[in-house]
């Protein structure tokens, strides 16, 4: 069987407070949000996304940015309030899309049409991560944990996460059937082990970490929200706002075991901003 291929990519970038990812166990979540806080300081992340090329299929973890975010790909407040749905969201996190880079325009460039995509894998549904569902809406699914769906529909909720960003696509909730990561819940996309789905809950319920394995045994792991750059896992850092900082820790004590493991070739922090994009050939 041929060999399975992953393209890190950036679309775009977002901007939080350093609080947000990395403001530890005794951070005010309040002052991590930045709504009160002086806008200098914060700091740009790039957004990832990652397209799977596996022998079964196409496959996008996430989707980043809408266009919308940055109609003429510079920062545009009045477009990210309206895309985000509040400004209360806007303040929290600010985010922009230089033209060429949402994801729809990166696979152009690669040669693929967004129809070719045979699932996209919506680790969770937070803005910087489901807001681009629009620019790939006609891929053939749309992947995410039912518990992310619940979670997302909480009242608690309503400023956090907008209908309007899946909306014009039907999603495809799963159940966890599998007991693989922290919590004994996963999910085997191909029924063949080689793409897991696995709930690292903590900073959304329904999240999951995407493990990548080859026919050696060897893997990427993809764990985007689970922690914001490689010192989260390596320092057990926790972000300034969890749902669950208690489920979060064990989310980051697993996603550490998963990359000190010999068999890991990479283990990828969705805004790591020490990650560049690049190909990895697993
Ligand atoms: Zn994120």
């Amino acid at each position: 069987m041929p060999g399975i291929k992953i393209h890190v990519l950036h679309t775009g970038t977002v901007c939080v407070s350093p609080d947000l990812p990395f403001g530890g166990d005794h951070c005010n979540p309040i002052k991590a949000s930045g709504i009160f806080q002086p806008r200098k300081g914060r700091l740009w992340l790039p957004v990832s996304v990652y397209l799977i090329e596996h022998p079964k299929g196409l496959f996008l973890v996430d989707t980043g940015w809408a266009r919308a975010m940055s109609p003429a790909g510079v920062f545009d407040k009045k477009a990210q309030v309206k895309s985000l749905g509040s400004l209360v969201l806007y303040e929290v996190n600010q985010g922009q899309v230089p033209l060429g880079q949402c994801v729809d325009e990166q696979l152009a460039t690669l040669g693929i049409k967004t129809s070719d995509i045979d699932a996209v894998l919506l680790t969770h549904l937070d803005c910087d991560h489901a807001n681009g569902i629009v620019q790939v809406a006609d891929a053939k699914r749309f992947v995410v944990a039912a518990d992310e769906v619940r979670f997302a529909s909480k009242i608690t909720n309503r400023v956090r996460y907008t209908k309007d960003w899946w909306g014009m696509v039907k999603l495809d909730e799963f159940e966890w059937t599998g007991n693989l990561g922290p919590f004994g819940k996963s999910y085997d996309l191909l029924d063949d082990g080689s793409i897991q789905l696995i709930n690292i809950p903590g900073h959304a319920d329904g999240l999951f970490a995407v493990k990548v394995t080859n026919e050696e045994g060897r893997f990427v792991l993809l764990y985007s929200d689970g922690g914001y750059a490689a010192k989260s896992w390596q320092e057990q850092i926790t972000s300034g706002i969890a749902a669950d900082k208690g489920q979060q820790k064990a989310s980051l004590a697993w996603i550490r075991e998963q990359s000190l493991d010999p068999l890991c070739v990479e283990s990828l922090a969705n805004h790591d901003p020490d990650v560049e994009p690049h190909v990895i050939e697993l």
